[in-house]
């Protein structure tokens, strides 16, 4: 059953309280931080409509977000500027308020006839939205916006590897890949902005809220919002779709789409990027081979998320995993480093200590290193546990995509999540190793260890350079 062309297994019904007030419909924007391709927002522009109301959208900026830095919320906050112009060029008023959804969203929901949110996976996510849901006075339905195939349906437990949550999810893409239509608001809300607190020096804004200022933002790099999302995708179909599949093991190139940090702050649709790759007419295998990353891998890291209770505390791995590298947690670590050692990418071995740079320059790292970057840290550490705990740590502190289900299956793959037993070595037991002579056999490492030096903050301007 679709509702103006959003299926009903994005909708969840989450307080069905009697019909507010009158003065608007609310749409408390949180996950989805986009004005197009937004089931959220256009199942709210449609309710609007229907009930002859203007939509206001309502963002919620705290302090202290659970593990954002500097880097982090500056990203957001260019976002967030794109996202209110483009709303208020379709009539939508976007207030944007200082302070913890659960105070700011009930209170404002006193006028609303109806709240509509979107979903996020993650514990807190999921414990505001409830709270919110039993504080309003009105109905409130959650509308999924950020994966194709709706978690629920995909299935209904945390599910084992790829190739078990494969064969459910591809089956639904043909029914999922549709684009919400963008629906003409009947009635502006423009003019209420009068009667409506909001920061209006949203620009000016980050100087004054309290959050954790240790991190530089990576704007030479990466700039939020929507239209450099899409940039980034058009640079890439048209350079390096075709190179992806080739390319996937090769760090020295940039063949990837860079797409992580706009998905993690629901700047870009995913079911837009997968509509686009599709019409990109670029070979049948390039494609197929981005849809997977795009779809079974990032979709089986949120069903892993929405299903694991503890995704985020050791230990995330299957028994098999934590059977071996118990029985090997006495053996003789051949390097060991503190924490800090890590942090300043100081270790014996150049081909890490560039990874590590790659992500504190660049708040970003291609996937090959993110994998080898993990396995070192498990052998570096004094036990396991301990070298979870440091590689949650850095992976959300300098990742602009730190912090997304993605981070927590990453990171849970390095010590065997979604992976299976390979041949037993020394330390890491019967999980997947990853070598310094691997990198050597497989790519060009030492050309990935001159494009990190070449990012470092003291050599030239790379503003936005993909
Ligand atoms: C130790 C470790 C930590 C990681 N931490 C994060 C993290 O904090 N945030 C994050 O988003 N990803 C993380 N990943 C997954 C992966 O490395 C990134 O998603 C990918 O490198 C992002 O680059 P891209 O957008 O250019 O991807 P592309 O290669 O262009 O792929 C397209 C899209 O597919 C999805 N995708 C690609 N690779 C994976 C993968 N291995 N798993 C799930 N989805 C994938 C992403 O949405 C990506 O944008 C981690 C992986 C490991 C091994």
């Amino acid at each position: 059953m679709r509702s103006r062309g959003i299926s009903s297994a994005r909708i969840t019904v989450l307080n069905r309280g009697a019909s507010g007030s009158t003065d608007f419909v609310l749409y408390w924007m949180q996950q989805s931080q986009r004005a197009e391709y937004n089931h959220a927002l256009e199942y709210a522009s449609g309710q609007a409509n229907e009930q002859n109301l203007p939509l206001v959208v309502l963002f919620c900026l705290m302090d202290g977000y659970p593990d954002a830095n500097l880097r982090h919320y500056q990203f957001m906050m260019e976002g967030l500027l794109e996202t209110r112009e483009r709303l208020a060029s379709r009539g939508i008023f976007m207030a944007c308020r200082h302070g913890s959804p659960g105070d700011i969203v009930p209170e404002l929901a006193r006028r609303a006839s109806l709240v509509v949110c979107d979903r996020g996976y993650l514990r807190h996510q999921k414990s505001w939205r409830n709270s919110v849901a039993q504080r309003v006075p009105c109905p409130m339905v959650q509308v999924e916006s950020d994966v194709v195939v709706p978690v629920d349906l995909a299935s209904n437990k945390a599910e084992f590897a790829a190739r078990t949550i494969r064969p459910k999810i591809t089956r639904l893409i043909p029914e999922f890949l549709h684009l919400p239509e963008e629906l003409p608001l009947k009635r502006s809300s423009l003019d209420m902005a009068e009667g409506i607190e909001d920061i209006q020096d949203l620009d000016k804004v980050l100087s004054r809220i309290n959050i954790d200022r240790s991190v530089r933002p990576v704007g030479r790099f990466f700039i939020g919002g929507t239209s450099r999302a899409r940039a980034f995708l058009e640079t890439f179909i048209e350079r390096s779709l075709n190179l992806y599949e080739e390319n996937s093991n090769q760090p020295q190139t940039d063949h990837v789409s860079r797409m992580t940090p706009y998905l993690h702050f629901g700047q870009i649709s995913p079911v837009y990027i997968a509509t686009r790759i599709n019409s990109a007419h670029a070979g049948k295998s390039a494609t197929e081979a981005y849809l997977e990353e795009l779809i079974v891998r990032r979709e089986l890291a949120v069903n892993f998320a929405n299903f694991t209770a503890h995704y985020d505390r050791f230990p995330v791995h299957p028994a098999w995993a934590q059977k071996t590298l118990k029985e090997h947690e006495g053996d003789r670590r051949e390097h060991l480093y503190t924490l800090e050692e890590l942090d300043q990418a100081s270790t014996h071995d150049p081909y890490w200590n560039a990874a590590m740079k790659e992500m504190k320059y660049t708040g970003f790292m291609h996937n090959y290193m993110r994998m080898y970057w993990g396995k070192k840290v498990l052998e570096w550490s004094g036990t396991p546990k301990e070298a979870y705990e440091r590689l949650l740590y850095l992976n959300n502190r300098y990742f602009l995509d730190g912090r997304d289900p993605n981070s927590y299956a990453g990171v849970g793959w390095i010590f065997g999540l979604h992976d299976r037993a390979w041949q037993e070595r020394p330390v890491i037991g019967k999980v997947r190793a990853m070598t310094a002579s691997g990198l050597e056999r497989k790519c060009d490492i030492r050309a990935y260890v001159a494009k990190v030096e070449a990012f470092s903050p003291s050599v030239g301007s790379h503003a936005n350079e993909i």
